[in-house]
């Protein structure tokens, strides 16, 4: 295969007081590549995300990114990385607007917060700007996002991640809670991520995997149980036994 592997976890394991969540965990993903990750409640998915992206540290195996070792690196020096995590709650500034929360999220200069908050930055720097088109919330910039609607929250969040331009993202079920309508525009955002991002979405939402079509790691006992496409996966008897016969 020909293709460059944006990150990778070898052997990966955590153990927490005897319980490993995750436990010899291997997984490669390609540069650009939008990757699901499938599992059963408990199967480790949310974990695997906490070990990749720094938040939890592991007890054995390897976190490589860009074939680089990051095994066990602060959060913040992960994210400074190029690894940007979203999770499954919403976090955004909710009494302040679309605009301030866009220019926050791209704001590595702490001293100017106070000129965005007081609305001194008028003009959108134009990669901001592609993210709110991207995210269609143009016309909600000056709404409080307090009163956005759920689905323009997760995707002002997911549009805060983006202004930092981040290499690899991992979304943990972005579609939670989301009407059939907002599920087909989130799954039309992060098709078009592709590419330009390498993704690792964990979804349980099958017409929503079927809908974005790539491949599926099936994650189970904290280990990788099967890789394939949406047919090879819904077809495997292995899989059907261990998760979606029990979903
Ligand atoms: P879900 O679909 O429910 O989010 P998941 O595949 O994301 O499931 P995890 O949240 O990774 O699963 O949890 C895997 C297992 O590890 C669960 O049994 C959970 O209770 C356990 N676990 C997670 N974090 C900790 C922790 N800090 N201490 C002890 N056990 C934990």
């Amino acid at each position: 295969d020909e293709r460059r592997i944006s990150f990778a976890v070898k052997d990966l394991s955590v153990d927490f007081n005897g319980f490993k969540a995750v436990n010899g965990m291997n997984l490669s993903v390609y540069k650009g590549e939008l990757r699901v990750l499938l599992g059963a409640n408990g199967a480790g998915k949310t974990t695997l995300m906490d070990l990749i992206s720094g938040r939890t540290k592991s007890t054995g195996g390897k976190v490589l990114l860009n074939d680089k070792e990051i095994t066990n690196w602060e959060e913040h020096l992960i994210s400074r990385a190029g690894i940007g995590r979203k999770f499954q709650i919403p976090n955004v500034f909710k009494e302040l607007t679309v605009r301030q929360n866009f220019l926050i999220a791209d704001c590595k200069e702490t001293r100017v917060l106070p000129n965005i908050v007081r609305g001194s930055h008028r003009e959108l720097p134009d990669h901001i700007a592609r993210v709110v088109e991207l995210t269609e919330l143009y016309d909600f910039l000056g709404t409080e996002a307090a009163t956005l609607s759920h689905g323009q929250t997760q995707w002002l969040e997911i549009g805060m991640l983006l202004v930092q331009n981040p290499d690899i993202i991992l979304l943990d079920e972005p579609t939670a809670g989301m009407t059939a309508h907002e599920t087909r525009k989130t799954a039309e955002i992060i098709t078009r991520l592709k590419g330009r991002h390498t993704i690792l979405v964990v979804e349980h939402d099958m017409a929503f995997v079927r809908s974005i079509c790539e491949t599926i790691t099936v994650m189970h006992h904290g280990q990788n149980l099967a890789e394939g496409t949406v047919t090879e996966i819904e077809n495997s008897a292995e899989v059907q036994a261990a998760y979606l016969g029990s979903a």
